[in-house]
């Protein structure tokens, strides 16, 4: 690991100041994926900036939304009386991620800001473009079991790791962020960002942005929901293909839904026209079905992830079943 400077400030501007004037600073929190990468030597920052300090972790009921600070830990968050029964999709969707002991540790905003978990990311000897810019692509003709099967680019076709982001998604959450240049509110969905030319940026955070809170709006989505996750042992494994399902039934007829997958792109993957065409319809594997389909269109699989094409419309359907018949 590189030898680092520490600091640990008190207010909020000490620390975005402290962020932007250094190139090589970076924000710390919990920790759980950051001081991984400087272990292994994929990130050298040269200061770390401890915002643990902040008063960032309160979550607030607020009238139409619940405001979610980004230092809430994720165990407290999938906790919360309030989150379970406003959004319990999103306190599934934490419940499946990591262990309970990471979950005790790491924060909403660095469940968000977590890196992939592609393999040749952390292989220093392996070339990666997300880690160094130009080298390649050691995933494209490697073992690419886990990668992309939609966004993804000829530069990189790793995939997003959070779970928590895939309900957040769907849920048409907000992410509010303060920096050295103010405030302002970015829609989740265009938080992450896919690879195109520039899979090194994960994010639209600008140098100095520190993410202070999310805000999910109220909605009808309290009964009918299910976030399910595939993955190769029963806990603390990243999803090979996960699903938040949504779904607001009156009489058995589909009011309104909400779709989103993860494991499956270099963002949380919204499925926007999947969810459109379930409004109206009854509550039956039929549509179900007819949905999954419409989700899957434009997938497109590597050498040895094909499976996910197959598994993908299937969890989509169990997701919308098991929603369906959760109340
Ligand atoms: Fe690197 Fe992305 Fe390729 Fe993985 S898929 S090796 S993260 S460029």
């Amino acid at each position: 690991m590189n030898q680092f400077q520490y600091v640990r400030p008190t207010k909020q501007q000490a620390a975005i100041d402290a962020v932007t004037k250094d190139p090589s600073a970076s924000f710390i929190a919990g920790g759980t994926n950051l001081v991984d990468l400087m272990k292994r030597g994929i990130a050298t920052p040269q200061k770390l900036v401890d915002i643990n300090r902040l008063p960032l972790a309160r979550i607030d009921p607020d009238p139409g939304k619940l405001r979610i600070g980004a230092l809430a830990l994720n165990s407290a968050v999938a906790d919360d009386k309030q989150v379970r029964a406003r959004q319990p999709l999103l306190a599934q969707a934490l419940n499946a991620g990591a262990s309970a002991q990471l979950r005790n540790m790491a924060t909403v905003g660095g469940n968000m800001l977590q890196r992939t978990r592609c393999q040749y990311f952390y292989d220093t000897t392996m070339p990666c473009n997300k880690r160094e810019p130009g080298t390649g692509c050691g995933a494209l003709e490697g073992f690419n079991r886990m990668h992309a099967i939609f966004g993804f680019s000829d530069k990189c076709i790793a995939v997003h790791p959070s779970d928590m982001s895939v309900a957040l998604v769907a849920l048409d959450a907000t992410v509010l962020v303060s920096g050295p240049n103010g405030d302002r509110r970015i829609p989740f969905a265009d938080f992450h960002r896919l690879p195109g030319d520039t899979p090194e940026k994960d994010t639209n955070l600008e140098k100095g942005e520190l993410i202070t809170a999310v805000e999910v709006p109220d909605g009808p989505f309290t009964k009918y929901v299910h976030y399910q996750k595939i993955r190769e042992r029963a806990s603390y494994a990243f999803a090979l293909v996960s699903v938040a399902a949504a779904l607001d039934i009156e009489n058995n007829t589909i009011k309104a839904a909400r779709l989103a997958m993860g494991g499956v792109a270099h963002k949380p993957w919204r499925l926007t026209a999947a969810e459109q065409s379930l409004v109206g319809k009854p509550a039956t594997e039929e549509s179900f079905r007819q949905a999954a389909e419409i989700a899957m269109q434009g997938a497109k699989a590597f050498k040895h992830n094909a499976y996910k094409l197959k598994m993908g419309p299937n969890a989509i359907v169990q997701a919308l079943r098991t929603a369906a018949s959760a109340a």
